[in-house]
């Protein structure tokens, strides 16, 4: 027998399944709102302008392309940190994160994952959302930690359900590991409020919990990378002690190419200077059998659109730009779906918030909007609010509602 006769057949690909079947779909007016990629009013792929004259300038610069270092490269990840914490950050000023480039946030997110499975003192079980990004689990999973949910959705409000993820929080056993997705949560576009954060850093705190940050769309959630920061920053503020996931593939390094070019990072904050050495050095011997150092480029780019102050308030005008057409799609989806007379409530579309929304559809009305309306998503109910654009809203309206009355 054949070396791998007992390979099983893997599933597909949720999403890549979608897009199967969009591209075989004739329907001329198909519209994809599987995949979580950006797309201007016209449907296409937007290149951020301060994104191209930054790839221009370091083009032009003529710099070799060396080995970085195992944590890549220097002006990108102290640059990426004062974005997410906040230049006035305490564990700024005291020199106390550790962090180290990634690929981009998935991989960033392997990086914790072992970090934790190889150094956390207590329970190697990480609590994530009901639902959540459906990676999480796995990658998690082959980091090495157990998984196990708490509640966060709450079907009949299409909102969150902040008690139960209270209760939870607090039933959890002493010293857990949580997972709280920072701001634009998916795929449900359900984020806590400023009050709830507050009141959920209290009961992580009450619980002695660690707190593991994923933010993979700082400033695409509100338009402003502070305002999206908020609940990070807040913890800090609170004496936690968290650790972070961060993404520049949705907020910067979009299409057309920068989208792969797979740039985030990976930071820990420490209690002190000296704890943050023995923790980077960790870092690096984990980093180091991976894959020796990360790839340049990207984080090139990010680091000369972070650092030239010109290109960084030319790209947060361009981050708000994508954030507001978002936020616009969603008001005029709930707009068009009212004015066909629908009496169901369609508050959530413009409540949520990021990428994504949850429609509320459950699994045969999503079917039913593929075959009979060529309007291809997730069966989840899911939607890619990106995919949404002046010209197909309207249709897009029509369809949903010949679906849900
Ligand atoms: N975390 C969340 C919640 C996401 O939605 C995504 C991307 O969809 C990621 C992390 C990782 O993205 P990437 O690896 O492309 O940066």
């Amino acid at each position: 027998a054949s070396t791998w006769a007992n390979v099983p057949q893997g599933p597909p690909d949720a999403i890549l399944g979608i897009t199967e079947a969009f591209k075989a779909d004739s329907n001329g007016e198909k519209i994809n709102l599987g995949v979580g990629a950006y797309r201007d009013d016209k449907g296409k792929p937007y290149v951020l302008p301060s994104v191209k004259a930054a790839e221009k300038k370091i083009i032009e610069g003529g710099a070799d392309k060396e080995y970085a270092g195992i944590t890549g490269v220097p002006a990108f990840t102290k640059a990426a940190a004062v974005l997410a914490y906040g230049a006035d950050s305490s564990a700024i000023k005291d020199d106390r994160i550790a962090i180290t480039q990634s690929i981009s946030g998935t991989g960033a997110l392997r990086i914790g994952g072992v970090f934790l499975e190889r150094f956390f003192p207590g329970s190697k079980t990480i609590y994530i959302p009901n639902p959540s990004w459906a990676n999480h689990a796995a990658v998690f999973k082959d980091s090495g930690l157990k998984v196990e949910k708490y509640s966060y959705y709450d079907k009949k409000t299409i909102g969150l359900d902040i008690n139960g993820m209270l209760k939870d929080i607090k039933a959890m056993p002493k010293g857990s590991i949580v997972l709280l997705h920072a701001c634009a949560h998916n795929p449900t576009g359900v984020d806590p409020t400023q009050d709830q954060w507050v009141q959920i850093s209290d009961a992580m705190k009450e619980g002695g919990h660690y707190a593991f940050f994923d933010m993979a769309y700082q400033g695409f959630a509100s338009g402003d990378t502070d305002y999206d920061a908020f609940a990070l920053r807040h913890f800090i503020k609170e004496g936690h002690n968290p650790c972070l996931a961060q993404s520049f593939a949705k907020n910067m390094l979009t299409q057309q190419g920068l989208y792969g070019e797979r740039c985030g990072a990976f930071s820990i904050v420490c209690e002190s200077v000296e704890e943050k050495k023995r923790v980077d050095s960790q870092i690096k011997i984990l980093v180091r059998p991976m894959y020796s150092n990360p790839p340049i480029h990207g984080a090139r780019i990010a680091s000369a659109v972070l650092n030239d102050p010109a290109l960084n308030k030319q790209w947060l005008g361009e981050v708000k730009g994508m954030a507001d057409r978002i936020i616009t799609m969603r008001a005029l989806l709930k707009e068009n779906l009212e004015k066909l007379g629908s009496k169901k409530d369609w508050s959530h579309i413009t409540s949520q918030i990021g990428m994504f929304a949850y429609t509320g559809l459950d699994a045969a009305q999503m079917d039913k909007l593929a075959t009979e309306h060529s309007v291809y998503a997730t069966k989840d109910g899911r939607i890619s609010v990106a995919g949404i654009t002046s010209g197909n809203v309207k249709r897009l309206a029509e369809a949903i509602y010949k679906i849900t009355g």
